[in-house]
């Protein structure tokens, strides 16, 4: 499907499609899934509701911090802590003790309780816009849809009747060739596909859009999942969820089937690249012709599969995994052409069924979210409907969102703010003791480079040539998916659009695209307890200023320094300053490494590497511009602590919340961002200042002798 970080309604299915984004072009602050898929509950518990107490709906032009007394929360330490022992626990510890997840969650925090306050005024917005009867107006589409996903009944009357239409050409496709076809309009469809398929930014010329093809099909959240031991219980249930969805279909021999498409996805697994082996940019640039593409992968109808996609006029693709995607057409030609019918029709039921009626949400809710999560319930369906829209209209949402709720101050504070965060990484990067002058002076001029983005986009995408009904959700679903596609294949031979976002507004969080050297940040993020102008400034830099510092750092990170300031992949490094680089970034991947958030299962150091360079960059340049920002004058003392002690327990109340066992598990095997605990306890062990603060001593369990800690920027 177009758009591959969209937040998905059943949560979790499009990981592989979204992670090949998140690798190539789209470097985000938190799991993005995490944070907006999940969705909390419309009432919180009792107990959730007074561990978060901070009043999140205050007035933003309040003049009083939102986070009583000066923007962090007291009373959420747990003071009986040694900071020295467990700093994220010692800043978070009362509040996590307290914390119960809604059950409609799969983990809640800081990030969470921002997006639950954005669900609920998008669902203001909604409402208001589901009254409006001209359904040919922007508000009018978004009411409309909105509407029609809230027609509980009518889904349920119609059962899979809105799905017909693909499960009668899955049938007609006796070949393998027209099988080829129907995952080629997975773009735009419900088809699944083996392949992913995108037109996205140009790594080697980034003034143009490429076509991409990347490795997909798998149904689990990574290749892990079909291969490690561990997950051997999750993936029977997966089989058993394959099975129930093609019985709901009618499908014949569904156990059967059901068997040979898990074995099929297994083979897929083994043939697939590690996220570890995708980080390398280089690697994963590999353009070739159709006729390459044709003679280099047999078995794989690739000229009817570019052409079903609309991309029939192509005459260069990027492929990704270069040696995974034979194997993969391989294992399609070897696969039976009954087994790849009813893999398809499993993938169309999977990927409509949150739209369908009862028995297939509740299958659905089951497997992804409760069994693969451990979430709990079903969200509400206002909180799905919500997400939809988001999801297929986020941008017409999220303009009338940013007009009630994203008062015009924040931004002109914000770009300060990025001023002087930007100020301390260039005067890092002159400091650094390791890097050439010539490499500096290019990373300088990457730096100088850098566009920055808040709040919203100063052009607005352009919703007219969608038309939503309102009475059929499948269709509008469907219409919106093409629509989306439609505009991605426009963009092929066009300059590309700079003022293109690729989140919405009312989203919380914040990515660096590598092939556009930019950072931005959705008004969402910009409220507490990330950014409060009325809260202490060293809240403010502990929190928003270290996210700053995160997304800039990753135009320096192991992947973001393969790109040059124009976003162009190049080597701009020197051999030797490379190898620094990778030295100091060896020892801190072993640090993480070693980081044991569950019993028996590690931290992949590698894989969360850019993730773990942005978190001690973002918080050192954090404390940097800080200081700068007090122009010689000393911090004064608050509560008893010191500026730098704020810095610290500002960036620490960012992360805090809690995860369920099985999500966290899902995270450290499939996503790119360590746990919220090594976010704040593996990062301040290795900044010199955070011992300074703390007065920290040898003993302390997080202690690390001055020769131990990472220093790259
Ligand atoms: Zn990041």
């Amino acid at each position: 499907m177009g758009e591959p970080w969209r937040e998905m309604l059943g949560a979790g299915r499009d990981v592989a499609v979204e992670r090949r984004d998140l690798m190539k072009a789209l470097l985000s602050l938190a799991a993005l899934g995490a944070a907006t898929a999940l969705g909390a509950s419309a009432i919180p518990s009792m107990a959730a509701r007074a561990a978060t107490a901070p009043a999140v709906e205050a007035s933003p032009s309040s003049q009083h911090p939102q986070i009583p007394p000066w923007g962090f929360d007291l009373a959420g330490r747990d003071t009986a802590v040694a900071p020295g022992n467990d700093f994220y626990d010692f800043a978070n510890g009362a509040f996590v003790k307290k914390l119960v997840i809604p059950p409609d969650r799969s983990r809640y925090g800081a990030f969470d309780a921002l997006q639950a306050l954005s669900e609920r005024r998008v669902r203001g917005i909604l409402e208001k816009a589901a009254g409006d009867s001209e359904a040919r107006t922007e508000k009018g589409k978004i009411g409309a849809f909105y509407r029609a996903f809230m027609d509980e009944r009518r889904a349920n009357a119609l059962g899979d009747k809105p799905i017909a239409a693909e499960l009668t050409a899955i049938r007609a496709a006796d070949s393998r060739e027209k099988l080829a076809t129907l995952m080629g309009q997975g773009a735009e469809s419900f088809y699944g596909s083996i392949f992913d398929v995108d037109v996205e930014v140009d790594e080697k010329n980034p003034d143009r859009y490429a076509v991409y093809l990347g490795q997909s099909g798998l149904g689990l959240p990574d290749r892990d999942y079909y291969l490690d031991a561990s997950f051997a219980a999750k993936k029977a249930k997966y089989q058993a969820y394959v099975a129930q969805m093609l019985g709901l279909i009618g499908w014949p021999d569904a156990d059967a089937e059901a068997q040979a498409i898990v074995d099929m996805e297994t083979q897929i697994a083994k043939a697939s690249w590690s996220r570890v082996q995708e980080r390398d940019p280089t690697k994963t640039y590999n353009p070739l012709t159709p006729a390459e593409l044709v003679k280099s992968a047999p078995g794989f109808d690739w000229i009817g599969y570019l052409a079903a996609a609309g991309l029939g006029r192509a005459d260069r693709v990027v492929v990704a995994e270069s040696d995974a995607i034979p194997k993969i057409a391989a294992i399609f030609a070897a696969t039976p052409v009954k087994t790849l019918q009813a893999w398809e029709a499993f993938n169309v039921a999977d990927s409509a069924a949150p739209f369908l009626s009862k028995p297939f949400v509740d299958a659905n809710f089951e497997f992804r979210a409760k069994t693969l999560r451990g979430q709990l319930e079903q969200r509400p369906r206002w909180k799905r409907a919500v997400s939809l829209v988001n999801r297929d209209m986020g941008f017409a949402v999220g303009r009338l969102y940013v007009a009630e709720y994203f008062p015009p101050p924040s931004r002109a504070k914000m770009l300060a703010l990025v001023g002087n965060i930007r100020a301390a990484l260039a005067a890092r990067i002159q400091r650094v003791d390791w890097m050439s002058e010539a490499t500096k002076a290019k990373a300088l001029r990457k730096l100088s480079m850098l566009n920055v983005k808040v709040g919203y986009p100063t052009k607005w995408r352009d919703y007219s040539a969608l038309s939503i009904s309102g009475d059929d959700l499948v269709g509008d679903v469907r219409r919106a998916s093409a629509f989306e596609w439609r505009r991605r294949l426009d963009h092929l031979g066009q300059p590309v659009d700079k003022t293109e976002w690729s989140l919405t507004p009312q989203t919380v969080n914040a990515y660096y695209s590598p092939p556009r050297n930019e950072i931005v940040f959705p008004a969402a993020i910009l409220q507490p307890p990330f950014f409060d102008p009325a809260a202490d400034p060293a809240i403010d830099y502990g929190g928003i200023g270290g996210v700053i510092g995160h997304e800039m750092t990753h135009g320096f990170d192991d992947q973001g320094r393969h790109f040059d300031g124009a976003g162009r992949l190049t080597d701009w490094w020197s051999a030797a300053d490379d190898a620094k680089f990778r030295a100091r970034a060896k020892v801190l991947g072993e640090q993480y490494s070693a980081t044991e958030p569950l019993p028996g299962v590690h931290i992949n150091g590698d894989q969360t590497m850019g993730e773990n360079i942005a978190d001690l960059g973002g918080l050192l340049l954090a404390l940097d511009a800080y200081h700068a920002s007090l122009d010689g004058r000393p911090a004064p003392v608050l509560s008893g602590l010191t500026g730098d002690q704020r810095v610290f327990l500002g960036w620490a109340q960012v992360w805090r919340g809690a995860i369920r066992p099985d999500a966290l598990k899902e995270q450290l095997v499939a996503d790119v961002h360590s746990p919220d605990t090594a976010r704040v306890n593996n990062v301040v062990r290795n900044i010199d200042a955070w011992y300074a603060a703390w007065n920290i001593k040898p003993g302390d369990k997080l202690y690390l002798a001055p020769d131990q800690r990472v220093h790259i920027w």
